[in-house]
């Protein structure tokens, strides 16, 4: 039974791995414009779920709906292009490559040339205002030109972040955004979350809980692949199955 409000919703969803269930019988319910968060310890399942979002891994059993449409089994691609989008990993970024290039490169990637990319300079140079643009939302607008490779920890997390909205997507799926940093950069981050949700539904993986109080509406726990409580940040952080699971650890 789905929500009205529901944006993102998965109905018994499963995924095996050899015979092993990381992700079983899930339902999960995220209304468009929340920020919806993923917790629970390692090995609870939220990579595999995020897999299954995306079509990196088709699941097992069960079906997720995108915007009323059943996108079950979709390949990646597909996906993407209905407005779902992926923080990139700092691993793909190219160390040489210029900060807003990357930019440009996903705007192209968006509208389907990549094929054209290498024949034209020109085309590159369409993107450069959007491009510029975004780096502004995300604070880079003053690191446009240095390579990728030369930022900051911090400042390459905030380029990925770039990428996916480049996308323009309905829905921003984040992946421990703010994993390995500081203080200062995780305020940071938070802040520009907080920006970038406006218009726009955000799931989450985050193991920081200040900044799940911070930017959640909803929460979600997820012990051994299964859903062990959804609500809201406050009922979930004091429900006495999630302080044994997981907070009180
Ligand atoms: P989390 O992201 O919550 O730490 P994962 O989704 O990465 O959890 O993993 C859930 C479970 O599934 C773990 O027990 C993990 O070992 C297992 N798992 C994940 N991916 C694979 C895979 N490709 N092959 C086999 N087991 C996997």
């Amino acid at each position: 039974m789905d929500d009205d409000r529901s944006i993102l919703a998965t109905h018994g969803l499963c995924r095996d791995f050899q015979g092993f269930r990381a992700v079983n019988a899930v339902d999960l319910a995220v209304a468009e414009g929340t920020v919806h968060a993923l917790v629970g310890p390692n090995g609870a399942g939220k990579t595999t779920l995020f897999n299954l979002l995306t079509g990196f891994l088709p699941p097992t059993a069960g079906r997720i709906t995108f915007a009323g449409q059943d996108i079950t089994g979709q390949p990646p691609e597909r996906i993407a292009a209905r407005g779902i989008a992926r923080s990139f990993q700092v691993t793909s970024l190219f160390a040489q490559m210029g900060v807003r290039a990357h930019v440009e490169l996903a705007l192209q990637a968006r509208e389907g040339l990549g094929r054209r990319f290498w024949r034209s300079e020109n085309l590159m140079r369409r993107f450069s205002a959007p491009a510029q643009d975004i780096l502004a939302e995300v604070g880079l607008a003053d690191l446009a030109e240095r390579p990728a490779g030369s930022l900051p920890y911090g400042q390459k997390r905030a380029l990925e972040l770039a990428l996916a909205l480049a996308l323009d997507p309905r829905l921003l799926l984040l992946d421990e955004p703010t994993a390995g940093m500081g203080l200062e950069d995780v305020d940071r981050t938070v802040a520009l979350i907080a920006r970038i949700r406006k218009g726009r539904t955000v799931v989450m993986v985050e193991h920081n809980m200040t900044v799940v109080g911070s930017l959640a509406d909803t929460v979600t726990v997820l012990q051994r692949g299964e859903v062990l409580v959804t609500g809201p940040y406050e009922q979930v952080r004091s429900d006495p199955r999630v302080v044994e699971a997981y907070l009180g650890a």
